[in-house]
């Protein structure tokens, strides 16, 4: 740990961290080393890793990324954060992070840009930006992050790490800022699928306090002790080839028109060793996958619209030094605290719910998801047991290189949106580089299975590396 913060206060190029408080990561550092002494250390007893600053903390700052909540401490700790504390982690502080989560390049938010570790002009991706640029910098051993449309899995993609969004509902949302509900997902970022297998079965558990988060994993407790059961079950069913017998679906859709061809060629080679381990390719199609963005742009606004009406500067949060009356005072606070991204998905999101719209947008929206989630269950069982592609059409792109245009920024998210929209669990394994003037900028191989099939997702990626 001690390293670690002096890692941090030495890094002046990534901008990952917002908050670091010495004294309270050394206080954790020496209570693990005390449990450690006593015997009763926990699985992460003294592993140094860094929240996303969307997961609120007693004593730390917790910001989102905003202006709204740049001096907000908290009354409690999340339950990731607590989980995390008594599996033995240390935290080294919180991480910068799209304002709200919005976002998809870190470019989003209020404390300046992240720098991707691989090339300091290109993007770390977003919103767990932070979190994956720590860790690929070396400065955190693991970091938390969360996921409403790819913001686990997208930036892993562009710094070369390894992410996973779990099952929707089994992390808690007690305590993660809340973005779109029904969406979002906490997961962790680290150097392996081995790391993720420790980290993910301390993270995730029923929480009575979150009213979407799962008591039963279809047979299994969801509590502590089952990913890494569902890993070694997964590990020890492979056979001489450690794949064999695994059929993997290869979705066309995901390979059209919009796919870069360096991305492509790296998929394909990383396709090709996973068949090289002992997997069967079979093509498969997931139709709605275009329809992904706007549905997903109608819900997660809508629900944004709603989750972001709680900061009325009264409760908490940025206050305007004037206003006339307490209407007045709303607004202003509102137009101060809010940046240009969250202030555009609160119009968005409130017209779509709005009287006249809502069944044209906000209804249409839920059916397309419907149908998505159905694509899923069609193929993953029957076609095939995993599905794999790309994350991101294209490597990191360059700092500012698409902030003025929004539309394109979404178009981006092609290929993660649609494991949100059905709850299934999705994970990005580094596969490589692109080419020429990209050739230091990852990719990332995107493997997606059905709900709580996460011990096998990590499996499969910890045969591939
Ligand atoms: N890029 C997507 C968005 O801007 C996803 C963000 C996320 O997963 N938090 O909404």
């Amino acid at each position: 740990a001690r390293s670690a913060l002096d890692a941090i206060a030495a890094d002046t190029a990534h901008n990952a961290f917002l908050h670091v408080d010495e004294a309270l990561t050394l206080a954790e550092a020496d209570a693990a080393d005390a449990a450690i002494a006593r015997g009763d250390a926990g699985p992460l007893a003294g592993v140094p890793i860094a929240h996303k600053d969307v997961f609120v903390t007693q004593g730390w700052r917790t910001t989102a990324g905003s202006r709204m909540l740049a001096d907000y401490v908290s009354p409690f700790d999340a339950t990731v954060v607590d989980k995390l504390r008594r599996a033995g982690a240390v935290s080294l502080g919180k991480l910068n992070c799209d304002e709200f989560a919005m976002g998809s390049s870190n470019e989003n938010s209020a404390f300046g840009p992240v720098r991707n570790p691989w090339d300091a002009q290109a993007v770390p991706g977003g919103s767990s930006g932070g979190s994956a640029a720590a860790v690929a910098a070396g400065l955190a051993f693991g970091a938390t992050a969360t996921d409403t449309g790819g913001s686990i899995r997208q930036p892993a993609s562009l710094c070369g790490v390894t992410g996973i969004k779990p099952t929707y509902g089994t992390v808690s949302r007690y305590g993660m800022i809340a973005y779109g509900s029904s969406l979002d997902q906490g997961g962790p970022i680290a150097h392996s699928a081995r790391d993720l297998v420790e980290l993910l079965d301390a993270m995730s558990g029923f929480d009575e306090r979150d009213s979407t988060s799962v008591p039963d994993c279809q047979g299994a407790a969801n509590q502590p002790g089952r990913i890494r059961a569902a890993f070694a079950a997964a590990r020890s069913g492979q056979g001489s080839a450690p794949l064999a017998g695994l059929r993997v679906g290869v979705p066309r859709e995901f390979f059209g028109a919009g796919l870069a061809a360096d991305v492509a060629e790296a998929i394909e080679t990383a396709l090709r060793q996973l068949e090289a381990l002992g997997a069967q390719r079979v093509e498969i199609s997931l139709p709605r996958t275009e329809l992904s963005i706007p549905a997903y742009y109608v819900i997660a606004t809508a629900e944004a619209s709603s989750n972001l009406s709680r900061y009325d500067a009264v409760r908490y949060g940025h206050r305007a030094a004037q206003y006339a009356d307490i209407a007045d005072m709303t607004a202003r606070s509102r137009a101060e605290g809010f940046g240009a991204e969250v202030q555009r998905r609160i119009l968005t999101g409130t017209y779509v719910l709005s009287h006249g719209y809502y069944d044209a947008y906000y209804l249409q929206a839920q059916r397309i998801r419907r149908l998505i989630a159905q694509d899923f269950q069609r193929v993953l069982g029957s076609e095939c047991d995993i599905i794999a592609g790309p994350v991101s059409p294209t490597v990191a792109w360059n700092l500012g290189e698409k902030s003025d245009d929004p539309v394109a920024m979404y178009l981006a998210d092609i290929y993660t949106l649609a494991v949100n929209l059905a709850g299934v669990p999705g994970m990005s394994v580094p596969c490589g580089f692109g080419q020429g003037a990209n050739a230091r900028r990852p990719v990332g191989l995107q493997i997606i299975g059905n709900y709580f099939d996460e011990g096998r997702l990590l499996a499969v990626a910890d045969a591939y590396q």
